[in-house]
């Protein structure tokens, strides 16, 4: 396992040991919230190594609901709604529809849209993941993690590779 706990300026006791979890390392600014409407853009966000929580995955849509969960779990919140991302301390207001255009929306705020080089979170529902070793049991529709280095999410066991799927986001975003 890397240290990645080095060399970041974090402070020694800050540093959450129980939770090796990459995206986290001194990062406050990669914890995000995203709202109702998001989910989409919160799948791309993860698979840029974004901690991207989604709103309807933690059950909360009303406003106080939201802006309470920000707050506990020191997450940014990215949502449509102006006044909404206005009470939001650091909150990022999304105008459009589309999902590059989102995208777009963020890259201009200043958010880095790469993919990360080893998946940090599972795209589905944001748990973090974990490499597959060779020879370790996949579902059917995986492949066999020996050929192809593979992935597994620790919260919903959806395993994850580098294909077709990895290749539309990187298009996609090299074309924002
Ligand atoms: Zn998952």
């Amino acid at each position: 396992m890397q240290d990645r706990t080095k060399g970041d300026g974090t402070g020694r006791d800050g540093t959450k040991r129980d939770r090796p979890d990459r995206s986290e390392a001194g990062s406050a600014s990669r914890r995000l919230l995203l709202d109702v409407m998001l989910g989409k853009l919160a799948r791309y966000l993860r698979m840029c190594g974004y901690d991207a929580a989604y709103a309807l995955d933690h059950g909360v849509e009303a406003d106080e609901a939201l802006l309470a969960l920000a707050r506990d779990e020191g997450r940014r919140l990215v949502t449509r709604d102006r006044q909404l991302a206005e009470r939001a301390p650091g909150g990022v207001r999304i105008d459009v529809r589309a999902v590059d255009d989102q995208l777009r929306e963020l890259r201009a705020a200043g958010f880095e849209l790469s993919l990360a080089d080893d998946p940090a979170r599972c795209g589905r529902c944001n748990g973090p993941v974990d490499p597959v070793e060779a020879g370790e049991p996949v579902p059917d529709y995986a492949p066999d993690p020996a050929d192809t280095p593979c992935h597994r999410c620790r919260d919903c066991g959806q395993v994850f590779w580098k294909g077709s799927h990895w290749d539309d986001v990187r298009e996609t975003l090299a074309g924002l």
